[in-house]
């Protein structure tokens, strides 16, 4: 049997078909509904004239319409398109034009990103609106749905290794490059997610990431094939959130450490009492290690650590406390989860010098992190240069730095890009960065390299400081210099109200280098 995504909502709708599937807003509708609602979806994209292969986009943000559209594209054996919400139209005309896009979902509160792009499209056929509303000239989704035929849909044959998404990456170190995924990619790396994660048909899932980026991408398959029930909010603001932790006795949640930074401060400062039954937490992106305390102390939530990228569907590290360590004392496990952790079941990960010998497991040596899975992308579409430089004798070379420690815990360094280098040593803008967030008056916080005159590099920080909190630039100075290595010491600040992020909280550090430059002159 070839692994393809339609088998999780199959099983989920022979096992929980009366069950509630998804709860989006005010809308609620069970496996069965949600079933019915993708077939017909996918005979309106039949009589559009989508065939296997064809690309389908989505401009949504988390909705009832946006995981309905997974299934209804995949099951004739198309092409889903998450598009970020946090564009500017001339990057939809790239993405859309890039992708050969044939139909295009578009939420009403984001078409007006579409419309001044529309007559320079140059491969979308049909545009269909979601809540349409005011006017345009596009259809509107639910009439659209509702004319369609809701019997069972004859799917196209698929085969695993057929390509059934094109992400594109955040772009946080420059332009996003479209990811090509398969059936097996991502059924595969469902699989392995939902084993560490002890995915369950208890679970209720709050959808905070946005579907259409990798991280959020994945949960609709592991939890859909689970039976467990996934809300949405369209706006997942932390007061939203918490809210809805209580009424939907929610479980899960997957986090970017922004969100989850802003989730804290909201907790200490407006959450008197929670009753939840929240269990676990993951994020990814370089979570601070302060992070990890806050939630398992403060919230008594578990966390848990994951590393990806788009490339491998994303997951291969997952953070564990082994069972046999369990009474090593807190401060050491949470120090553990800090780092991203050992090889997901199914990922081969190994960290590796430039002569591609792995790394010695001291905590110490740095290297690349490089990765050989089912996970692992077929490839950058329509660049064939880009492909062949990052998978090389079947190993992603993911583009990350990291150390090894005596347990085999792979702790992630930095970003190539984003490694300090200073007199000849190599400093973790992410250690650093982990030391400033211990400051009770910080926000958030990024560290870049700036020049030095003996040094060649040095690291300055981008903060944004807590309201009602004060530091100053010695201060700050001084307090990293108390918990680092001098030489890893920040030796300048610039305060902001804001830190460029992209759509799935990821500050972008390559736009604070330019403003430094900008500045300098
Ligand atoms: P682009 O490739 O377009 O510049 P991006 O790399 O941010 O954007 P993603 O695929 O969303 O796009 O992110 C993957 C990257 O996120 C990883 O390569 C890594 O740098 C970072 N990352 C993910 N998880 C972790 C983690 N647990 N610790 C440190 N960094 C992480
Ligand atoms: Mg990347």
């Amino acid at each position: 049997v070839p692994l393809v995504l339609t088998q999780f909502l199959d099983r989920a709708v022979s096992l929980y078909g009366a069950k509630k599937a998804i709860h989006c807003d005010d809308r609620v509708f069970t496996y069965q509904e949600l079933n019915n609602r993708v077939n017909k979806l996918s005979h309106g994209l039949r009589s559009l004239g989508v065939q296997k292969g064809d690309r389908v986009a989505f401009l949504a943000p988390n909705s009832v319409e946006m995981l309905e559209g997974f299934y209804g594209v995949f099951q004739l054996g198309a092409v889903m398109v998450p598009l970020n919400i946090r564009l500017k139209p001339d990057d939809y005309l790239f993405i859309l034009n890039h992708s050969e896009t044939k139909v295009l979902f578009v939420d009403q509160e984001l078409y007006h990103l579409i419309l001044p792009i529309k007559n320079q499209l140059k491969t979308v056929e049909k545009i269909i609106v979601h809540y349409i509303e005011s006017e345009t000239d596009e259809v509107g989704y639910d009439q659209w749905l509702d004319s369609q035929d809701d019997r069972p849909f004859n799917r196209e044959p698929l085969d695993e290794n057929d390509v059934c998404s094109l992400l594109y990456t955040s772009g946080t170190t420059g332009n996003p490059k479209g990811v090509m995924l398969t059936h097996r990619n991502n059924y595969i790396h469902a699989l392995s997610t939902m084993h560490h994660l002890r995915v369950s048909d208890e679970d209720v899932l709050l959808h905070v990431l946005p579907m259409f980026h990798v991280n959020g991408w994945g949960s609709p398959f592991y939890y859909t094939a689970n039976g467990a029930t996934q809300v949405c909010l369209r706006k997942a603001t932390p007061e939203a959130i918490f809210a809805n932790l209580e009424k939907h006795k929610v479980s899960v949640m997957h986090m970017a450490p922004t969100v989850l930074n802003s989730l804290l401060q909201y907790y200490e400062q407006n959450v008197p009492e929670l009753d939840q039954d929240v269990r676990v937490i993951i994020a990814g992106s370089a979570p601070p290690p302060a992070f990890v305390t806050r939630v398992e102390k403060e919230l008594g939530w578990e966390f848990i650590q994951v590393y990806g990228m788009t490339e491998s569907s994303p997951l291969s590290l997952v953070s564990t406390v082994r069972s046999h360590l369990k009474d090593i004392p807190m401060k050491d496990q949470y120090r553990m989860k800090a780092k991203a952790g050992h090889s997901m079941i199914g990922c081969e990960v190994k960290v590796v010098n430039d002569n591609g010998e792995e790394v010695e497991h001291d905590g110490i040596e740095i290297g690349e992190v490089v990765t050989r899975s089912n996970g692992v992308m077929k490839g950058y579409w329509k660049n064939e240069e880009a492909t062949m430089e990052t998978i090389r004798n079947g190993w992603l070379h993911t583009g990350d730095m990291a150390t090894v420690d005596e347990y085999g815990n792979i702790d992630i360094v930095d970003r190539k890009k984003d490694i300090i280098i200073s007199g000849g040593e190599n400093i973790s803008s992410i250690e650093v960065e982990g030391v400033l967030y211990d400051h009770p008056a910080v926000l958030e916080a990024a560290v870049i390299a700036v020049p030095h005159e003996k040094w060649g590099e040095t690291p300055h920080a981008y903060v944004v400081i807590r309201s009602g909190g004060t530091i100053t630039e010695k201060e700050l100075i001084a307090f990293s210099r108390e918990k680092l290595a001098h030489f890893k010491a920040i030796t300048g600040v610039t305060f902001v109200d804001e830190l460029p992020k992209t759509a799935s909280g990821k500050i972008q550090k390559v736009h604070l280098r330019n403003e430094y430059w900008e500045e300098k002159g």
